[in-house]
């Protein structure tokens, strides 16, 4: 424990907490300048979400991510793999651990003079009856074990939920052998047609959107369709069917999984924890990237869901802001511009219908980690006061599930992010708690 608290700190100039596309991106550019560039993840490669495990096999990576990974690969960027951020001490340190060494994890400080936050997204997850049956999984959970060697072939999938990861999400299953059922999109045709046509503005998608359309070639796509029930074999066994409502139909598909998710949500939470402002649920940035905090940048998907190109081109403003390179900033602006438009008009084509909060009943679990059921919940006024009677959203999630899923139901407001940010040991926590009483110690020290 003393040996982790008395090693200096790991100091840099910037510090880039997630390697996706957007952190990824903004070490490269901060890197440029000359600065001391870290960047940590908590997965053991650099990628995030849709890169995962593209850096392996350079050659059979998509030509943006082979760009970038090159790039990053010969910047002088000191990367941190399976490291993720638990707290944070004052201002320009952070706390983390080590989550390769099981059980327990190394626990340090890592200084930084400006912080660029990239980290990411998650699925939403909305509960109906059945949803926490083996084999229901989040669509990108699905293709993210797909990826990791899971096999699929053969398989019976329908792909349920919103947004274009659906459709990203059955082609890659698609082409792992599964035999993809059905997609339904619980948006309306109107508004799904009105953003398919958008795309002609943006050659790059519109190409990725056929080549999408030809591997998904006589996979049935219904909109105004979603998921009520998800029915397994006996109490509590494998997924055999799906029950979906669509116009006034309600019918009952066989499958071996289910592959759903309702569009994605910002980690925000570490964003909270520093105190930077939020707005609508997303981390409040200015034109180059800087939050409310001055020095904490953030990039990619906790400011806006806009894609993979938004969030390249946000982590290279981050990048060059952090870097004191305004120059490069200026050019960057226009691009901003385009992508921002199509992160609105996603927005408003996948915007949820009312009655998917009326596919839960009283039996439903709401809070996976702590068996939470709706009947439960719903005799609450706030998240924080269904947290103190039920212990929703106190389990290992620390309610990145059923948080999102009670705002959408309930309309409540997460009030609070405590440390520490992800489930943390107990030496961790030990660990973290004496540096910080190290710290108050010294600051202490120096007032006098
Ligand atoms: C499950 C899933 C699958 C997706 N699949 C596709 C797809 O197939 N096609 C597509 O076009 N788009 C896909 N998307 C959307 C895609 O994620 C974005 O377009 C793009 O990857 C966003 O890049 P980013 O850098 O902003 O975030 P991400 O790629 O999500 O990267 C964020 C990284 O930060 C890490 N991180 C977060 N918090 C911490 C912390 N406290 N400490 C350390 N590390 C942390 C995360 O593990 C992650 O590696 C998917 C999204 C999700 C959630």
């Amino acid at each position: 424990m003393t040996s982790a608290m008395n090693r200096p700190p790991n100091s840099f100039d910037v510090l880039v907490v997630g390697a996706g596309p957007a952190g990824i991106a903004a070490a490269c550019c901060a890197a440029e300048s000359g600065a001391r560039v870290g960047v940590l993840d908590n997965n053991p490669r650099a990628g995030g979400q849709i890169w995962r495990g593209q850096s392996q096999s350079l050659a059979a990576a998509n030509p943006d991510a082979r760009k970038w990974f090159e790039k990053f690969a010969s910047s002088p960027i000191e990367f941190l793999p399976s490291t993720e951020v638990v707290d944070h001490l004052e201002k320009g340190h952070l706390i983390v651990q080590s989550i390769d060494a099981q059980p327990i994890g190394e626990v340090r400080e890592l200084a930084y003079k400006k912080l660029i936050l990239c980290t990411g997204a998650r699925e939403l997850f909305l509960p109906f009856p059945g949803w926490t049956l083996p084999n229901v999984m989040g669509a990108g959970g699905l293709q993210a074990l797909v990826k990791s060697g899971l096999s699929i072939s053969g398989k019976k999938v329908v792909v349920a939920g919103s947004g274009p990861l659906l459709l990203a999400v059955a082609a890659h299953l698609r082409e792992h052998g599964a035999d993809v059922r059905l997609i339904a999109e619980q948006a309306p045709w109107h508004r799904v047609a009105r953003f398919g046509m958008s795309l002609v503005f943006e050659k790059a998608k519109l190409a990725q959107a056929f080549e999408i359309k030809r591997q998904l070639s006589g996979v049935p796509y219904k909109t105004s369709c979603w998921p009520i029930r998800a029915t397994g074999n006996g109490e509590g066994g494998k997924l055999e069917s799906v029950t979906l409502r669509g116009g006034n139909k309600t019918w009952q598909e066989r499958c071996d999984y289910l592959a759903c998710g309702f569009h994605l949500v910002p980690n925000t939470e570490l964003a909270a924890l520093l105190g930077c402002e939020l707005r609508a649920g997303f981390v409040r940035v200015d034109a180059i990237q800087q939050t409310s905090v001055s020095g904490v940048f953030c990039a990619g998907e906790p400011t806006s869901i806009g894609g993979v190109d938004l969030s390249i081109v946000e982590g290279q403003l981050a990048g060059y802001a952090a870097a004191g390179q305004t120059a490069s900033v200026a050019k960057l602006a226009p691009q901003k511009r385009r992508l921002d438009r199509f992160a609105a008009l996603l927005r408003e084509a996948f915007a949820l219908r009312e009655e998917l909060r009326s596919s839960v009943d009283p039996e439903t679990i709401v809070c996976r980690c702590e068996d939470v059921k709706f009947s439960r919940i719903r005799q609450h006024s706030s998240w924080r006061a269904a947290k103190l009677q039920t212990r929703c959203g106190m389990g290992p999630c620390q309610g990145r599930i059923c948080g999102p899923a009670t705002e959408f139901l309930f309309g409540w407001k997460v009030d609070s992010v405590r440390p520490p940010v992800f489930a943390a040991s107990l030496q961790s926590l030990a660990v973290a708690a004496a540096m910080q009483t190290e710290e108050h110690l010294m600051s202490h020290e120096e007032s006098r």
